[in-house]
């Protein structure tokens, strides 16, 4: 892949990184080094109610403690509102996106009309009650069509999908994350048709990922494993925006005393950068990287660590 590559760390800045997000950031960025590619800062804020004011600079401060530096400026994702509607237009005009007017209360009593209730993540499966129209109900969230299972036919988008006809079979999403193997989903059924601009006006995350991974040319998502999940949805809007196709690897998630994944939502400790290569040195063993490695600086240990990292992609003939 070579110069070709592109990869990225895309923090949310709702809270400083911790030792969980550490692992995803320097998995995103050896891999990159590993291959001679380029590695960007994005700054996933377009959640504005859960974002932090100024947690940025600090995200951006600890990964510099760490030798972490991007190769640009970094992306703001609440600069980015004009090409997230672009894309939303495109889609619309396209007959995949469509207005929905539902609360969580009509998709509730909605699924319990149907005996299907059970929240998935804490979200409800859309039963797609607004694919039909708004029934003269107020237009409140955007949505994705995300297939015709009723009559059994492959996502609409198929065919007008840049990608491989394999890869969206019977509705059913597969993919092959470098690290997790193959997967596949069914997103229809397991999420239903997913929001894209919130009832509150917000961007979703699914969309405002895909369009600025094509826009910054990312060719490698290097994520923790907890947004496995997101990927087939991601793909299937790719595919509906003809953009091109990322690899994906799930890194390992470090998970807290609790036997429960770390994150700033269960209260992880902020990360010390005060002792920076110690925090490498942790990252790397959930990375399974050796330990001790005989580095002074922390860009020390990362360039030791570099070529480690591009010996195991080799050995997986990556
Ligand atoms: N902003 C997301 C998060 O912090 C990560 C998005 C991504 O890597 O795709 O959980």
């Amino acid at each position: 892949m070579g110069a070709q590559y592109t990869g990225r760390f895309a923090p949310s800045p709702t809270g400083p990184l911790h030792a969980g997000s550490l692992v995803a950031a320097l998995a995103s960025w050896l891999d990159a080094r590993a291959h001679q590619g380029r590695w960007l800062v994005r700054i996933e804020d377009v959640d504005t109610p859960r974002c932090v004011p100024g947690v940025d600079t600090v995200i951006l401060q600890q990964l510099a403690a760490c030798g972490l530096l991007p190769d640009e400026p970094p992306l703001y994702q609440s600069q980015r509102s004009t090409h997230y509607q672009t894309a939303l237009d495109q889609l619309v005009a396209a007959h995949l996106a469509y207005p929905c007017a539902c609360t969580r209360q009509d998709i509730e009593r909605a699924l319990a009309g149907r005996g299907q209730a059970r929240p998935r993540h804490g979200e409800l499966v859309y039963p797609g009650t607004c694919r039909n129209g708004l029934q003269g109900r107020a237009p409140r969230a955007w949505r994705l069509l995300t297939g015709n299972s009723e009559q059994n036919m492959p996502l609409a988008l198929i065919s007008r999908a840049p990608i491989a006809p394999d890869l969206i079979a019977n509705n059913i999403t597969h993919w092959t994350d470098r690290r997790l193997g193959p997967q596949q989903q069914n997103v229809e059924e397991a999420v239903g048709d997913f929001v894209l601009k919130r009832a509150d006006g917000l961007w979703a995350y699914q969309l405002a990922v895909v369009v600025d991974d094509a826009a910054q040319g990312i060719t490698d998502v290097v994520r923790g494993e907890d947004l496995a999940d997101n990927t087939a949805r991601q793909i299937l809007l790719q595919g509906a925006l003809g953009l091109p196709l990322p690899r994906y690897m799930h890194t390992p998630l470090v998970l807290g005393a609790n036997g429960e994944k770390l994150s700033k939502q269960n209260g992880a400790t902020a990360l010390d950068t005060s002792q920076p290569l110690q925090a490498l040195e942790q990252a790397g063993q959930v990375l399974r990287l050796p330990a001790g490695l005989p580095a002074r600086t922390p860009a020390d240990w990362l360039q030791q660590a570099v070529p480690l990292w591009a010996g195991r992609l080799k050995l997986a003939g990556d």
